[in-house]
């Protein structure tokens, strides 16, 4: 069996019992724990965290870990395993070959893993790759995450998305087609409630794409199904109907003013703020924006970092996820940069930490992630390098 060792930036392979001497361990309800520790596992599983004696005897089997911690595996709430982060037409043009598509993908899953990342969220592509790896990723054929996947996305037709998912022409051709989308499978249902942001003006967002009756029968779809509703929603109308549709998550979330937290305060709704696809591109600048469009991404990025530290401060559940497979998000990696904007934005790291596994395990729906205890599987868990806090 494997654990991740993001220190190392790779995964280990271990028996299924085994012991280890660790530099201490991190969970979101218990906290930091900074003091060496014999860890042993047993059938795959934590069976015991016991402080290490100076007298005890070490048996030649155990492992050196003392310069890790132990923790709960990442989890990113928010990627498209079918976008590469390179060049979005050359990719949409690359999924005419679908075994390059796969070929990619396997390489993103094992990134994943190497980084300390156990599962993530896909927010869709219309031809299904993401739900393809699913798929490999459950039989066990392809080594990687765990993946929740929407499969498609529910965008309406000639409207933003088509990369997402098949488009509906208003609510009632997605009635005559809800028992053939649902019986092609999903973990999650994703609407597409807003149009794209844009980086050369200021507030202003394309137009929303069902009223809040519309969306309120297409989350009702999912909920009787059991099924988490997530809403890619921005600017004041957007968000405005998808909160009030009652949709589970907010994805993105560009503009979110102090009533709509309110509300999603009151609702229990979650806020996965994306802040990586404008952010990194400052960070690691580019020539491909003009000077104006930068100007705006520096004002979209500065507000979004304020509303997400008002959102904090009002108890609001927060997620972290990337959009990765956006430009300059890659795979991977930018779950770093994620929790980086979200430190930047004023949240205390380990807070953030929560976030991108306790928190994000209940955005994914999936219980067993997100947490240390006795018990908890091996290759749910990842070996970090020792962080100081
Ligand atoms: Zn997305």
């Amino acid at each position: 069996m494997n654990i991740s060792c993001s220190a190392e930036k790779r995964v280990l392979e271990i028996p299924p019992k085994g012991q280890a001497i660790i530099g201490g361990f991190w969970s979101p309800e218990n906290g930091l724990n900074s003091l060496p520790t014999v860890l042993q596992w047993k059938d795959g599983k934590v069976h015991s965290l016991e402080p290490l004696r100076i007298t005890e005897n070490i048996d030649a089997e155990c492992y050196d870990w003392k310069s890790y911690y132990l923790q709960p595996g990442w989890l990113d709430a928010h990627v498209h395993l079918a976008l590469d982060s390179l060049d979005f037409y050359q990719c949409l043009k690359n999924w005419e070959n679908p075994n390059l598509i796969y070929k990619n993908i396997q390489a993103y899953l094992q990134t994943y893993l190497n980084l300390g990342i156990v599962a993530i969220r896909d927010g869709g592509d219309q031809p299904g790759f993401a739900w393809f790896a699913r798929n490999r990723l459950y039989e066990g054929s392809w080594l990687g995450p765990r993946v929740i996947s929407v499969h498609e996305a529910v965008n309406r037709k000639g409207m933003y998305g088509r990369f997402l998912g098949r488009g509906f022409d208003g609510i009632s051709d997605w009635q005559t087609n809800i028992i053939n989308f649902y019986t092609q499978g999903i973990d999650q249902l994703k609407v597409i409630v807003s149009g794209l942001i844009r980086f050369d003006n200021f507030r202003v967002v394309g137009p929303t794409q069902w009223t809040v009756e519309e969306l309120q029968r297409i989350v009702l779809t999912a909920h009787q199904r059991g099924i988490l509703v997530m809403a890619h929603a921005s600017g004041e109308e957007g968000i405005s109907v998808a909160i009030d549709a009652g949709v589970d998550s907010i994805e993105h979330g560009y503009y979110m003013t102090s009533e709509h937290l309110n509300k999603m305060k009151n609702q229990g709704i979650a806020w996965i703020p994306t802040v990586s696809p404008i952010g990194n591109i400052l960070k690691y600048p580019t020539n491909r924006y003009s000077a104006k469009e930068i100007d705006t991404l520096k004002r979209i990025l500065e507000t979004q970092l304020a509303v997400i530290y008002e959102a904090y401060q009002k108890n609001v559940r927060i997620g972290i996820g990337t959009d990765a497979g956006a430009y300059l998000v890659p795979h991977g990696e930018s779950l770093y940069d994620e929790m980086d904007w979200l430190i930047q934005a004023g949240i205390p790291r380990l807070e953030v930490y929560s976030m991108a596994t306790r928190e994000n395990a209940r955005i994914l729906g999936q219980n067993d992630l997100g947490r240390l205890t006795i018990h908890t599987p091996m290759n749910l868990l990842q070996l970090t390098a020792k962080y100081y806090v």
